[in-house]
């Protein structure tokens, strides 16, 4: 097939123990899904339904690389979170066929315009320009299901030049993996290459030009990026 312009490069992860990469389609992400980190933001951590929003698959960071600090705001904070990665979708899919989509998990950072995001929440307007932005999702390298299990607890941690900056435990997530993945495809189709974001523990912060940010998973992986 001929196109009128340059087909975009797909954006893809690297995977453990293989040279083969996973192709990304979308990325989903959900909001308040850890109590704490909900009351910090001035919620309820109730159990209400989940909200997501979206990022552009182009918005990848992969593991080592650098995050430029983005134009238009003066505080950028990290989100530390569990990664999902399908290898199956669908419409409507059941929360205990949810597990068999997974290809595999790894460590990301939903990194956020906070100045932008709280100006948007006060006027009732989109999160685009507050969580979709460039280079707005690191996300380390994937650890297939096959290889790692599905994993329901362990630590959860992000450390900003080497200091302690946010500590959960995947066992504290409000909607757990097959939850989300089963209220996500009644509101979209998934499809194989959907990496899902599963919400942010406590301690969410600022972030400098220079710092390096180092988080991990107990059993997932780790991840690492400079702000420059
Ligand atoms: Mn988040």
């Amino acid at each position: 097939m001929d196109y009128v312009i340059p087909v975009p490069p797909i954006a893809t992860l690297p995977v453990e123990g293989t040279q083969a990469r996973f192709p990304v389609h979308r990325i989903y992400c959900v909001g308040r899904n850890y109590a704490e980190h909900a009351r910090e933001m001035g919620g309820d951590p109730t159990r209400e339904s989940p909200f997501f929003f979206v990022k552009p698959a182009d918005a990848l960071v992969s593991d080592g690389n650098n995050f430029p600090y983005p134009t238009q705001t003066e505080d950028v904070h990290h989100e530390i979170e569990l990664v999902v990665a399908l290898a199956k979708g669908g419409k409507d899919i059941a929360t205990d066929a949810a597990l068999a989509c997974v290809y595999g998990y790894a460590v990301g950072l939903d990194m956020t315009r906070r100045d932008l995001q709280a100006a948007a929440k006060k006027l009732g307007r989109p999160w685009e320009t507050s969580k979709g932005f460039d280079h707005s999702a690191p996300v380390g390298t994937l650890a297939p299901a096959a290889t790692i299990g599905h994993p329901t607890s362990g630590a959860i941690w992000l450390k900003v030049n080497g200091e302690p900056r946010q500590r959960g435990d995947l066992a504290q997530l409000i909607w757990k993996v097959p939850e989300v993945i089963a209220h996500l495809s009644s509101l979209f189709t998934l499809a194989p290459g959907d990496l899902i974001y599963t919400g942010t523990p406590a301690g969410v912060g600022s972030v400098r030009r220079g710092d390096a940010l180092e988080g991990g998973i107990d059993g997932v992986g780790t991840l690492r990026i400079t702000v420059v």
